[in-house]
């Protein structure tokens, strides 16, 4: 029987399995879409630290997919998307249907109970980053903002950690759990018996089955490292330095300030229903109409306020990747972004404003 919790990326109620229930604090990150040069050194940080042994070959709980063509497993986005409908909003208020009112009850497996959802055949998962650097569009013309005829953007991908998530609902072993103390969603492998049904029922396709363990694994959020107050491997060594750890709920998190406050950071396919938890900036050149299918409403506020930055919103980009500490809280002083530890302790310090030097007229940039 469904219980009606609190979505507030949908601005509503909605259908889940069990009755609302967050946690302590809620395990987040912001990646900045505007920064990702697709480099896959998130990608090869997770895999070399989890997913490194025998029957974890295509295992990658961090991907990066070139879009719009791209995804892993292959059309994961299209497909779930086709199969949900039409997907209206009124205003900030999401009027479709969610992948849990979306279910089909008739459907006589535990996945069909409780969401909508498909199992990617073994083809699917089979290319990792198949359309990789493929853009959309032609302009002979050339570009300029604020849309790009001809574009494409990388979207790396972790599991969302989400508040609502459609893979433990759908465990029938009740073998995934989220921690109380900080929203990390975990499969225990000792109750697991590898039905499948998370990976059917994540609409982000994020759990992946293990042939060697006869067990599903997914991204466990490198709570060793997020216990020692660090954040995860993939973001403390991005090199775009696109990505910034924090609590989404804590009023002092940089996390919170850029979801709630800034609201330049937004959620992947809200549309769902799982209230996922990774946050993105949208990238500035792509077409607003592709844009507000994948994050929602807030897109044009999200991009203007992006481009616009005011002196806290440039302080607190800043702290992007500029500490493997986790920033609990932040301080912008007249020149400088500070970050804090959980003891309060100063674990990052950097500039705001980055200094410009002007070549003399006699030094002109000519090669
Ligand atoms: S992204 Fe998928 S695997 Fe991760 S918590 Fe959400 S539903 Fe579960
Ligand atoms: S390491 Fe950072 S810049 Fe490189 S692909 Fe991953 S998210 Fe993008």
């Amino acid at each position: 029987m469904a219980e009606m919790v609190k979505n507030w990326q949908l601005g509503r109620e909605m259908e889940y399995a069990f009755p609302e229930a967050r946690p302590q604090r809620q395990f987040a990150a912001v990646f900045n879409l505007n920064r990702c040069i697709g480099c896959q050194t998130c990608t090869m940080a997770c895999k070399s630290t989890w997913t490194f042994s025998e029957g974890q070959e295509y295992m990658w709980w961090n991907n990066v997919e070139s879009k719009p063509y791209g995804g892993y497993p292959k059309n994961w986005d299209v497909k779930l998307l086709s199969m949900l409908g039409p997907q209206p909003w009124n205003g900030r208020t999401y009027e479709g249907k969610t992948i849990f009112e979306a279910r089909d009850p008739a459907k006589q497996t535990v996945t069909g109970m409780v969401a909508l959802g498909y199992l990617p055949s073994d083809e699917e998962w089979r290319h990792p980053n198949l359309y990789e650097d493929a853009s959309r569009g032609h302009n002979p013309r050339g570009e300029s903002l604020p849309e790009h005829q001809h574009w494409g953007f990388y979207l790396p991908r972790i599991c969302n950690h989400c508040t609502y998530p459609a893979c433990l609902a759908a465990c029938p072993r009740k073998a995934i759990y989220k921690r109380q103390e900080d929203g990390i969603v975990l499969i225990d492998q000792a109750r697991c018996r590898g039905y499948r049904k998370c990976m059917e029922a994540c609409p982000y396709k994020k759990p992946m089955y293990r042939g060697t363990t006869g067990t599903s694994e997914k991204c466990i959020g490198c709570y060793p490292r997020i216990e020692q107050g660090q954040a995860t491997r993939c973001i403390a060594t991005c090199i775009g330095k696109i990505r910034l750890f924090g609590w989404v709920d804590d009023p002092e998190s940089p996390v919170h300030y850029l979801v709630h406050k800034a609201k330049v950071a937004l959620p992947l396919y809200p549309q769902f229903g799982t209230e996922p938890n990774v946050y993105y900036i949208p990238p500035r050149w792509v077409s607003r109409a592709y844009l507000t299918q994948m994050f929602g409403p807030g897109v044009e506020e999200a991009i203007e306020t992006y481009t616009h930055p005011d002196k806290e919103l440039l302080g607190v980009l800043q702290l992007f990747g500029a500490t493997d500490r986790i920033i609990h809280r932040y301080r912008i002083e007249d020149e400088e972004a500070v970050g804090f530890d959980a003891a309060g302790n100063e674990v990052v310090r950097t500039a705001i404003w980055e200094p410009v030097q002007v070549r003399p007229e006699n030094r002109h940039n000519i090669t």
